[in-house]
């Protein structure tokens, strides 16, 4: 099969060859993949996960067909991979969080992706999308909704909450659709204006909400502070502005202000949310779509597009 793969980080070493099928798994043939940070990142070689294998197959976000029939899942499915690595043998497996697993990890980083025109996947990580999902929305399920979800569980999002969402990124759009949907009122930190959102260049000093989240990290992230509710509660899951922030942790307890981590989703949360999905209209726009084969031009295109994913066809 003809697959994308790098020896050595950098655009310019990626290769696409043909290798050996792989096994061990449920055959699916890729119909789409995403391109993510994470993805961008790895094949540059700025990642702080350990890649594994070598040569390594990159790509964590993949749309395809079964192959075969499995138990659950049948021939000519439509299905998504639940891009976490876990063993279902630890603590954190043992209380339905797989994504945390201890000796797991990120599919696609501690194992090749779906850069290729198959993948071989246990059952365990594929779940089949509604029917009324278009392809290009079911292929950014994965992570960018799947994180985005988590966090507004997180967050105890509710009825009637407000919610302050950092950045309308792809995360960021899907954060914005859920938290509507839940019946949040929705403020977001963005240049662009939304159509169904109410939008800030600049947050007004007196704003404060119940829900804030932050995935921009840097200095924003004690800007945060400013902007939340007491008992409030603020969500990161990402470090986009730089990992540091200088905070007044006063502020933090005499307001009773709670933070939380949050990172991609359990199956469970896929679960869920591949339920929502099935009921609602979501839109995401799409920057551009490339074949997979063009994927050297789309890397060198990532950084320069303004807005909207890139998504690969095969
Ligand atoms: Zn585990």
């Amino acid at each position: 099969m003809k697959a994308v793969y790098f020896t050595e980080p950098g655009i310019e070493n990626l290769k696409i060859e043909d290798i050996k099928e792989p096994e061990n798994g449920l055959k699916i043939k890729i119909i789409k993949a995403g391109l993510n940070p994470l993805d961008y990142n790895l094949i540059e070689g700025n990642i702080v996960y350990n890649v594994n294998p070598m040569p390594h197959i990159p790509g964590s976000e993949v749309l395809g067909i079964a192959m075969e029939d499995g138990n659950t899942i049948k021939k000519g499915d439509k299905v998504i991979v639940y891009n976490r690595i876990f063993d279902n043998n630890c603590d954190m497996c043992f209380s339905g969080n797989e994504h945390l697993c201890y000796n797991g990890g990120i599919w696609g980083v501690v194992t090749n992706g779906g850069y290729s025109e198959y993948v071989s996947i246990g059952e365990g990580n594929l779940f089949k999308v509604p029917e009324n999902l278009d392809d290009n929305t079911s292929v950014s399920i994965g992570i960018g909704a799947l994180t985005s979800y988590r966090a507004l569980k997180r967050a105890g999002s509710s009825m009637g909450k407000k919610i302050l969402i950092y950045g309308m990124g792809n995360t960021g759009i899907f954060t914005a659709q859920l938290a509507k949907y839940m019946g949040l009122d929705v403020y977001a930190l963005s240049r662009k204006t939304m159509p169904y959102i109410n939008t800030f260049k600049e947050i007004p000093n007196d704003f404060k909400a119940d829900i804030i989240i932050n995935p921009l990290g840097g200095e924003l992230f004690s800007d945060s502070l400013k902007h939340i509710k007491r008992k409030g509660k603020i969500v990161t899951y990402g470090v986009l502005n730089g990992r540091f922030s200088n905070i007044d942790i006063a502020n933090i307890y005499t307001n009773e202000i709670e933070i939380y981590g949050s990172t991609g989703g359990s199956r469970l949360d896929l679960f869920e949310l591949l339920t929502i999905m099935g009921t609602r209209k979501f839109t995401l726009p799409v920057y551009k779509e490339y074949s997979l084969w063009d994927i050297k031009e789309a890397l060198n295109d990532f950084k320069n597009r303004e807005t909207g994913r890139i998504i690969f066809n095969l």
